[in-house]
C-alpha cells in the first residue's frame, strides 16, 4: 500500500536524503513526543474516570516515560529494570502496577521494598510468591479474553476463566493480600470496540460472586488492546470510548469501579517514523520474476510483528504519485526468516533504487523494544525523541 497520491514526500529533505552520505545512517526511529503528549489527553478522555496506566514495553524510551510522568500518566510494567526506567524517570511508586503474572521473585519482592502496591496473577503459584514476596500487596486476578477480534490474541498464555479468578481472589485474602479487582487483555491491535463487553461483564460476576464471601473489589483493569492506526480498518478511537463506556455502563450501572487503563501500542505507534534506506532492488529469477526490495531494516531490527504479515506499516518514498508496481519486501540480513511482506500486497514506484530512502509510518510501537542487539551486524535500532511545543490550547 503505497500513498499513490501523496507527494509531499517529495519535499521531506529527510527522504530525499540517502545518495551524498552527508545523512544520518539509517536505520534509526524518529518518536514525536508531541504526538505522545496529545494520544494521552486523547486516551484520558476516552473512558471517563479511567486511569491510564501505559504499558511500558511497546516503548521503553526514557523520554517517552518522562513525557508521560509530566503528563499525568501512570504505568503498568513487567520487570525490575520497567520499574527502574519509571521510578529514574520521576514516576511515584504507587503509579506503578506490576502487571504481568508471570515475575521473578526477587523482582516482586524488589517492587515491593520500592513501594510498588499493585501485582497481578493468573495461577495459585504466582499468588503464594507474591504473598512471600510482597506481604500485603494489592492484587488483581487476571481473567482469561478470547482475543477475538485482535491481530495478536494474548489467551493462550495469560488469565483463568472466571471461576477460578473469584476462587483465587478468596484465597488472596486468606494469604494476607489485599484483593483490589480484575484485570485482563482483550488481544493487541483489537478492531473490535466491543470486544471488552464479555470482559467487563465477567468481572462484574466476580465481583458479585466474592462479595458473597465478603471481599469487596473496587477495581477493573481494562489492559491495553487500543490500535495503532496503520489502515483504515481501524475504527476511530472515539468509538472504542463509547463502546467501553456502554459496557461498563450496562455491567456496574450506578455501581461503576475504579477503571484503570493500559494501553501500550496505541500511546506511541502513531509517533513513530522509522526511517531506512533501500540497500537493493532486484528481480530474482530473471527478468519475469518478483521484484524484490531489501531494506536496511528487518525482521531482526525491529520489525519483529511483521511475522505473519499482520500488521502494514504505511511507507513513504521520494517517488510517491510515480507510476508503482508490486514487491516483495525484505531485510538485510541472511536469514531466510529475514522477509517482511511476500504475500501482502505492497506497491512500490517502479523508480525505487539502492541508496533511496523508505519510510515507514505508525512503527513507534514494538519496534525498538523488540530490535535484536545485532545479528549480522545490523542493529540494534535506535529510537531519537523529538519535541516540538503543543499547538496553543491543546
Ligand atoms: C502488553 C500489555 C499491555 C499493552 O497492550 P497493547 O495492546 O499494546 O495496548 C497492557 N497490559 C498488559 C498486562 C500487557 O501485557
Amino acid at each position: 500500500m503505497s500513498t499513490a497520491h501523496d507527494t509531499s514526500a517529495r519535499r521531506d529533505p529527510s527522504i530525499t536524503a540517502g545518495h551524498d552520505g552527508t545523512a544520518p545512517r539509517t536505520p534509526y526511529l524518529i518518536l514525536d513526543l508531541a504526538a505522545v503528549r496529545a494520544r494521552y489527553r486523547l486516551l484520558s478522555s476516552l473512558v471517563p474516570g479511567a486511569r491510564i496506566h501505559y504499558a511500558v514495553k511497546a516503548n521503553p524510551a526514557p523520554q517517552v516515560i518522562a513525557t508521560l510522568v509530566r503528563a499525568g500518566s501512570c504505568f503498568d510494567v513487567a520487570s525490575r529494570p520497567e520499574i527502574e526506567l519509571c521510578l529514574s524517570a520521576g514516576a511515584r511508586a504507587e503509579d506503578i502496577s506490576y502487571g504481568s503474572t508471570v515475575k521473578k521473585c526477587s523482582d516482586i519482592a524488589f517492587a515491593h521494598e520500592n513501594g510498588v502496591r499493585r501485582f497481578a496473577f493468573d495461577s495459585l503459584a504466582e499468588l503464594h510468591k507474591i504473598a512471600e514476596y510482597a506481604p500485603g500487596a494489592d492484587v488483581f486476578g487476571r481473567l482469561r479474553s478470547d482475543g477475538q477480534g485482535s491481530v495478536f490474541p494474548l489467551d493462550g498464555k495469560f488469565g483463568s476463566p472466571a471461576g477460578l479468578v473469584a476462587d483465587l481472589l478468596v484465597e488472596a485474602r486468606r494469604l494476607g493480600l489485599n484483593p483490589v479487582g480484575v484485570s485482563f487483555h482483550v488481544g493487541s491491535q483489537q478492531l473490535d470496540p466491543y470486544a471488552w463487553g464479555p470482559s467487563i461483564a465477567s468481572t462484574a460476576e466476580i465481583f458479585d460472586k466474592v462479595a458473597a464471601a465478603g471481599i469487596r473489589l473496587g477495581v477493573i483493569n481494562l489492559g491495553g488492546g487500543l490500535p495503532g492506526t496503520y489502515g483504515p480498518e481501524v475504527p476511530p478511537l472515539a468509538e472504542y470510548g463509547r463502546a467501553i463506556d456502554e459496557c461498563l455502563e450496562r455491567a456496574f450501572g450506578a455501581n461503576r469501579p475504579e477503571v484503570m487503563i493500559e494501553p501500550g501500542r496505541s500511546m506511541v505507534a502513531d509517533a513513530g517514523t522509522l526511517h531506512s534506506e533501500v540497500v537493493l532492488v532486484s528481480r530474482r529469477d530473471g527478468s519475469a520474476g518478483a521484484r524484490w526490495v531489501y531494506l536496511d531494516v528487518g525482521r531482526f531490527g525491529g520489525l519483529a510483528e511483521t511475522e505473519g504479515e499482520l500488521i502494514h506499516y504505511p511507507m513513504r518514498t521520494a517517488h510517491d504519485g510515480e507510476p508503482s508496481a508490486p514487491v516483495v519486501l525484505a531485510g538485510p540480513t541472511c536469514d531466510s526468516a529475514d522477509v517482511l511482506y511476500r504475500h501482502h500486497p505492497y506497491l512500490l514506484p517502479e523508480s525505487l533504487r539502492a541508496g533511496d530512502r523508505v519510510q515507514l509510518l505508525c512503527t513507534g510501537a514494538y519496534t525498538v523494544s523488540y530490535s535484536s542487539v545485532g545479528f549480522n551486524g545490523f542493529g540494534p535500532l535506535t529510537c531519537r525523541c523529538v519535541d516540538s511545543p503543543d499547538a496553543a490550547g491543546a
